[in-house]
């Protein structure tokens, strides 16, 4: 028998009257200065939705800016980030250093165009470059793990289409070099008279970088926590560790830093970062003890009947394509962790 340990805190609220309202209201927030020169600017994925990267603004004391996040390069992404700009009296040509907390296209998009721009550096996680370059190979060694998974003949090339050798390239690159700066746990970054911090946290991603900013008390996050969504693990390209461990070690490393105002790559601002984390990994735990009952329940299952099992939101049976491979990547995840990978039958 496993126990489902108590369901999570709810989520935090906003601390910021603005992204309240626009929460409330369904539509981008406005910039935002959220300490003397570091601002917010929500850049939209698609016109005419309030889905949006947080991209923040930090001004070095020499006036050269650093952007953390630029979002996506597609529809009027580049153009919400420019009039962001002007409306605190600056411009991309001001911009010095592009700094992207993992190389999802909402993140890293834009940061090709502000150097084509401005000549600004691009800086990230080494393994994040590595992934980037090996993402066409891992796509198509994705389908020989996707043959093994038991997915439906029906869904099977839905699958392959947003995982496996289907898979266009773009999860983030829009042309070389990737990046000017490789940035390590541990690193400063060069911001003139900021104390910006690289905090390594692998998960999401196997090079996702927070940064931390004791002196103006912020903890920028990408998505590693977000304050309502549960990240999804692993969508960076194959490593040869289990993403889903490496995830929730990154989660534990956060708890140090309680006392810093959450800034996530999406959604708004908030406080307690600790109590987050602990809803994130009581969500992971729920999870686990579901696929460890589905383990005990089942003879010899396949990934997808195990999965079939989880209590994804929405159910798997009403999941295709990028959201059933993320469901099933995560499955094995978990599978992995529990040491049962051997329970499990290649269909
Ligand atoms: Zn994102």
């Amino acid at each position: 028998m496993t126990t489902v340990p108590p369901p999570a805190a709810p989520a935090p609220d906003p601390i910021s009257p603005v992204q309240a309202a626009a929460l409330r209201d369904g539509v981008l927030p406005p910039v935002e200065e959220i300490r003397p020169g570091i601002w917010t600017i929500a850049v939209p994925f698609r016109s005419g939705t309030a889905d949006a990267t947080l991209a923040y603004v930090v001004e070095g004391t020499d006036g050269v800016l650093t952007v953390i996040d630029p979002g996506w390069a597609s529809d009027d992404g580049p153009e919400v980030l420019r009039a962001g700009l002007r409306d605190i009296g600056r411009s991309v040509d001001d911009i010095g250093l592009v700094v992207v907390t993992h190389l999802h296209a909402d993140h890293l998009g834009a940061a090709a165009a502000i150097r084509r721009a401005s000549g600004a550096r691009v800086a990230m996680h080494r393994l994040e470059v590595e992934a980037l370059r090996r993402e066409h190979d891992d796509a198509v060694a994705n389908d020989a793990d996707i043959a093994t998974w038991g997915v439906p003949d029906d869904l099977r090339a839905g699958v392959v289409a947003a995982w496996g050798s289907g898979r266009r390239i773009g999860l983030g690159r829009t042309e070389e070099p990737l990046a000017d700066l490789l940035v390590e746990d541990g690193d400063l970054l060069p911001v003139a008279g900021r104390g910006l911090r690289a905090l390594w946290t692998p998960g999401h991603t196997a090079g996702h970088l927070c940064f931390v900013d004791v002196k103006d008390g912020l903890l920028f996050t990408g998505d590693h926590v977000l304050p309502r969504i549960n990240s999804g693990i692993g969508l960076g390209g194959r490593t040869g560790a289990n993403p889903l461990g490496q995830y929730l070690d990154s989660l534990v490393r956060l708890e140090g830093y309680g006392d810093l105002e959450v800034c996530p790559g999406h959604e708004y601002r908030f406080r307690d970062v600790v109590t987050r984390v602990r809803a994130l990994v009581r969500h992971r735990e729920e999870r686990t003890c579901h696929v460890a009952g589905a383990l005990d329940d089942l003879s010899s299952p396949t990934l997808f009947e195990v999965a079939s099992r989880v209590p994804f939101s929405g159910g798997i049976d009403s999941m295709s394509g990028f959201l059933l491979a993320s469901a099933l990547t995560q499955t094995a995840f978990h599978v992995d962790l529990l040491g049962r990978g051997d329970e499990v039958r290649p269909a």
